[in-house]
């Protein structure tokens, strides 16, 4: 693993030091900063403006209260989080988080890689990452809106289509949005389409955005398997999580003639041989909000429940970890590389543990980072806004087109970065380099920013 000059670990002990117990953030500036030893000796112009130090630290941060009341008129509360990491390519961009382990430190390790992961797709958009520590399970429709025109109550006047869009990411679906874009419209009596992606179809959505971050990870490993002469045809795979970003990763690797056999939730596993049911998990999930577990029962047969074990100990060629950071830990990926497993690329954000990816590093398993391979979803959420900008709508083909063209070109660009750096076949360094490069030029030409 490369290591970091002494400039670069300054930085790194200047942000533990500036961002104290923010554990999650202090991993994703790490995973970075480790991959910029040879950028930084290339180019002595981004030390001499300091431009890796002055990434490290958000453009702007915004914390406030959310109160609001439940269906039994009591007052509740939670904190509201929004941070504006960096704006050199365009306006703030990424999504909305709303889970009970939402504080400022997952906040903005998710700005952070946002950053790089939005420079990646080519488009023009910054990183920022916003949310709530609100948990939306077992919450009704009603106290969802209150608590969504609350948040929104507070969060709109840093918000705009040149300036900040937010989007979904876990708790924040198109329910969501819906109750936040309302609420927008209504207090800054604007039909301000470009303020918010993730939209419904018949209200400024765009096509393929419900699919894109799960197909855009698959079309990725596409471009993966094929770099050495390889498909999906027949392949085992493992998908962890089973929200939004799985069921679509799901839905491609059957189009594309893989078979995936689990998928997992918070309490354990489901393994299915003859291949996940699809119709049946997106039932449980999008229209029941039920569990994993109620896969098993409906499905009955040979379908197993394991509860509370790690889904990764089930054998696979290819793992697709779509659940949330740090689920798959350095034990996870020596089971996986003993049980064959080839190419592992990240659905979600960070979900593999810094352990992890050594392992894979050193066990010669393929291994796509969360920035490159997950980023059909900011992607398309890019193209959301341009057709919003032109007032337009597209076809689900022309989208979906643009979005496997798109995630051909991060896969290229961080193959060619990586052996140009003199990391040949590292997708890691190869993303962090390519994401990285850009966002430092911007910055260098608009001078002191
Ligand atoms: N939450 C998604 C991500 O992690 C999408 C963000 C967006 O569409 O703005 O990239």
């Amino acid at each position: 693993m490369p290591l970091m000059d002494e400039n670069l670990t300054a930085i790194m002990d200047e942000v533990i030091a500036r961002n104290p117990g923010e554990t999650e953030f202090h991993q994703a500036a790490r995973e970075v900063l480790e991959s910029l030893g040879p950028v930084v000796a290339k180019h002595p112009e981004y030390a001499g403006a300091e431009v890796v130090r002055r990434l490290c630290e958000p453009e702007r941060q915004i914390i406030f209260r959310v109160p609001w009341t439940d269906d039994a008129g009591r007052v509740q509360l939670n904190r509201g989080f929004r941070v504006e990491f960096n704006s050199a390519l365009g306006p703030y961009k990424g999504g909305l988080r709303f889970h009970p382990s939402v504080y400022l430190g997952i906040i903005k390790f998710l700005g952070f890689e946002q950053i790089f992961k939005n420079s990646l797709t080519g488009l023009p958009i910054g990183g920022a990452k916003g949310g709530s520590d609100f948990d939306p399970k077992g919450k009704s429709d009603a106290e969802v809106m209150r608590f969504c025109q609350s948040f929104m109550t507070e969060l709109y006047r840093y918000l705009g289509e040149y300036t900040d869009v937010p989007a979904g990411d876990i708790g924040v679906g198109q329910r969501e949005i819906g109750y936040l874009f309302g609420h927008y419209k209504r207090i800054t009596n604007r039909y301000e389409s470009g303020t918010l992606t993730g939209k419904g179809l018949s209200w400024g959505g765009s096509q393929v955005r419900t699919e894109a971050t799960g197909y855009g990870t698959v079309y990725f490993v596409s471009e993966m398997l094929a770099a050495t002469g390889d498909s999906f045809d027949g392949k085992q795979v493992v998908v962890s999580g089973s929200g939004n970003v799985a069921i679509y990763a799901i839905e491609k690797v059957h189009q594309l003639g893989g078979r995936v056999v689990a998928c997992s939730d918070s309490n354990g596993y489901v393994f299915d041989d003859a291949g996940i049911d699809l119709e049946l998990l997106k039932e449980i999930k999008t229209e029941r909000r039920g569990r994993v577990e109620d896969y098993a029962t409906l499905r009955g047969g040979a379908v197993r429940h394991v509860k509370d074990a790690s889904i990764w100990e089930v054998p696979c060629e290819i793992a697709l970890p779509c659940a949330t950071q740090n689920e798959l830990n350095g034990a996870d990926a020596r089971t996986l590389a003993s049980h064959g497993c080839k190419v592992v690329a990240e659905g979600a954000n960070m979900p593999s543990t810094p352990e992890a990816a050594v392992v894979f590093h050193e066990a010669g398993v393929r291994f796509a980072p969360g920035k490159a391979a997950n980023a059909g979803g900011v992607a398309t959420s890019a193209l959301e806004m341009q057709q919003n900008a032109s007032r337009d709508s597209w076809t689900f083909e022309h989208t979906d087109e643009r979005l496997g063209a798109i995630m051909r070109s991060i896969h290229d660009r961080c193959l060619e970065t990586a052996s140009e750096y003199g990391r040949p076949g590292d997708y890691v360094a190869g993303a962090n380099i390519a994401g990285f490069t850009k966002v430092a030029d911007a910055m260098l030409a608009f001078g002191l920013i």
